[in-house]
């Protein structure tokens, strides 16, 4: 039998900090994004390498060579890796290069999808985050969770990356509220998007205090050696002394909650 991993994305007395590019872009690019991620005291690395993009026209991700590389700084920097599956024909091909499988917020109704992720992630001991769809409400939310811990009782992970208002000084509107919400009425934890949900990275420090403050689990946020050159989300990914200065404050904050960063 396959040896159970330990993936432990949630710590109790812990807020857990999943940071990397938008996009797997070459090893180059992957490689120097990990060393700031490793050197940051971080132990989980985001990268997608199948990218569910709004404009056909837009880099859709490296797919398999993608999620080699994802497997090579895994192997090298000994970070675990986050990436997003985007169809159930690819999920176990996926679920063979990384530790946990990230549903985007435009999958979060596909629920033939949700299925196949969670007997996967089952079968395989992996964790799953599921987002919140833009346009849907906590209970839906809530609902479409249940696709997957219907198929066994792998880590499942909510994340709140931002919903469509009115608004249009930020990409989507970053409902905080969710978070203590879901605590009253899942026992499942909640991590937040601030990149997502803002979409510049000058937003995404004070939005990141706000989470932690907010009882937030954990934190997946985009960053990039050199953002003004990603192929992918330049706009709002933070570079390693942002990253730096992000994980300084948001330790003050986790400080009210006796919680470290990890
Ligand atoms: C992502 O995290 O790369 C992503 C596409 O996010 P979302 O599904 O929240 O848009
Ligand atoms: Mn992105």
């Amino acid at each position: 039998m396959e040896q159970k991993k330990d993936i432990q994305l949630i710590k109790k007395n812990f807020v857990t900090v999943i940071a990397g590019p938008c996009a797997v872009e070459s090893w180059d690019q992957l490689e120097t994004i990990a060393a700031h991620v490793k050197e940051a005291g971080l132990n989980f690395m985001r990268g997608g390498a199948f990218k569910p993009r709004t404009s056909p026209y837009s880099f859709q991700g490296l797919e398999k060579k993608g999620l080699e590389l994802l497997a090579k700084v895994r192997q090298k920097h000994g970070l675990k890796v986050v990436s997003e599956v985007t169809d159930a024909a690819t999920v176990e091909e996926i679920a063979d290069y990384v530790d946990v499988l990230q549903i985007g917020t435009r999958n979060m109704s596909n629920f033939a999808l949700l299925k196949k992720v969670g007997r996967v992630a089952n079968a395989r001991n992996l964790s799953v985050i599921l987002k919140r769809g833009w346009a849907s409400t906590i209970k839906e939310w809530l609902l479409a969770v249940e696709y997957i811990t219907q198929q066994g009782n792998c880590e499942v992970v909510l994340c709140e990356r931002g919903i469509r208002t009115f608004e249009t000084n930020t990409r989507f509107t970053l409902d905080l509220s969710a978070v203590p919400v879901i605590k009253k009425l899942s026992k499942l934890p909640i991590i937040v998007d601030p990149s997502h949900a803002v979409g510049q990275s000058d937003l995404v420090i004070p939005m990141s205090r706000a989470a932690v403050a907010v009882g937030a689990d954990g934190i997946i946020v985009e960053t990039h050696h050199k953002p003004e050159k990603a192929l992918c989300d330049g706009q709002q990914a933070l570079n390693p002394k942002q990253l730096q200065e992000m994980l300084r404050q948001i330790s003050l904050i986790a400080q009210i909650f006796n919680k470290k960063i990890r």
